[in-house]
């Protein structure tokens, strides 16, 4: 199992991981990722659980990318505690809603990057 970082690539610019077509872009592209490619007929949000990639990923961009600024501009003094608190719980109510495409753009890329003998191309059903 190689990891193909074009796919990832692909994936976190936007587009398909199997046919490169662009995803929906903007406020719809932010917020979510299309249930099937409309250039190629892949399913972008599988079942049985396949969700819980873009949670993983949605998490870790707050828990160790937001947070940890807020945490380090508090230490630096350039946020007091309660601005500091406000900002995190801001993040942590806000961000995942904003982050959920990106976050579905990346567990994509991540998932047919490690198993790109899932996609169509490749053999896979399209609608499986
Ligand atoms: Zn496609």
């Amino acid at each position: 199992m190689a990891f193909r970082p074009g796919i990832f690539l692909r994936c976190a610019r936007g587009c398909c991981p199997d046919c490169a077509e662009p995803l929906p872009s903007g406020w719809a592209g932010m917020l979510s990722v299309p249930p099937v490619c409309s250039g190629c007929g892949l399913s972008l949000r599988r079942g049985g659980g396949f969700f819980l990639g873009a949670m993983v990923w949605n998490y870790g961009l707050i828990a160790f990318g937001a947070l940890p600024v807020l945490a380090v501009l508090h230490l630096c003094g350039l946020l007091g505690r309660a601005a500091s608190v406000q900002a995190a719980v801001a993040a942590a109510l806000l961000l995942p809603v904003a982050l959920n495409g990106i976050a579905w753009r990346l567990w994509l890329g991540t998932y047919y990057g490690f198993l790109p003998e899932q996609l169509p191309s490749e053999g896979r059903r399209a609608d499986d």
